[in-house]
């Protein structure tokens, strides 16, 4: 871990809040958030775009390498490009959702994002939001949070966002995968987020923090 910066890792699985989380946690703390499930899905997105199967894992990875992805930061916030087209609302059709998680159990393509993942901690103090996150991009900071749902309350969130998500599937290949699986890091202090407002999971988050340690 970079010396000068401070990393806050947020785990957990699809749809328990943890990007709402991260984004308010960093607003209030001045630091950047990062989205890395938005860097698999912007590769998910591309490999789609070029017709590539998403289970072809030499394909894909080929594909990955040809890629031109610049990982930026927008008010506080990651951005993603893929060969020149700036990623949003893409990133969150069904058909991504559907795939991301079969390209995220490659590791090859698990390194290459981890890469850019750590990256940013060169420039900035981030909060980074994801899988591994705590236990493989920055295992060596204290500040780790796994925030956690029941999946009737996952569910009911994606479905109220309009969103179709098979969040059971790709929490079930999340957690079982070989490379980096969803797991909790050890350290990490778990918030459970099913009956908490989103104003109280941050609230949470940041005493989780002081008693891991963190000095404004
Ligand atoms: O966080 P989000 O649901 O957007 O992530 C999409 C997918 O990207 C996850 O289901 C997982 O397969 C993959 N992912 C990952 N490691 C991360 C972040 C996301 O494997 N650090």
């Amino acid at each position: 871990m970079s010396a000068s910066h401070r990393a806050v890792a947020i785990d957990g699985p699809a749809a328990s809040g943890k990007s709402t989380v991260a984004k308010c946690l960093a607003a209030r703390l001045g630091l950047i958030m990062v989205n890395s499930g938005a860097m698999y899905r912007a590769v998910t997105w591309q490999i789609l775009q070029d017709g590539i199967l998403p289970s072809d894992q030499d394909a894909v990875i080929q594909a990955f390498e040809r890629m031109k992805i610049i990982c930026g930061v927008e008010d506080g916030v990651s951005t993603i490009s893929v060969n020149g087209r700036m990623l949003s609302s893409e990133l969150r059709t069904p058909a991504v959702n559907e795939n991301v998680s079969t390209l995220a159990s490659f590791s090859k393509l698990r390194e290459g994002l981890v890469a850019m993942q750590r990256a940013y901690l060169e420039s900035d103090d981030v909060v980074m939001e994801g899988r591994d996150i705590g236990s493989v991009v920055f295992p060596e900071t204290p500040f780790k949070i796994y925030i956690d749902a029941s999946e009737e309350v996952r569910a009911a969130r994606r479905s109220k966002d309009g969103e179709a998500d098979v969040v059971a599937e790709r929490d079930a290949q999340d957690s079982q995968r070989e490379a980096s699986p969803l797991k909790i890091s050890e350290g990490a202090i778990v918030i459970d987020s099913s009956s908490l407002t989103i104003d109280q999971t941050v609230l949470a988050a940041q005493e989780a923090l002081i008693e891991l340690g963190w000095e404004d």
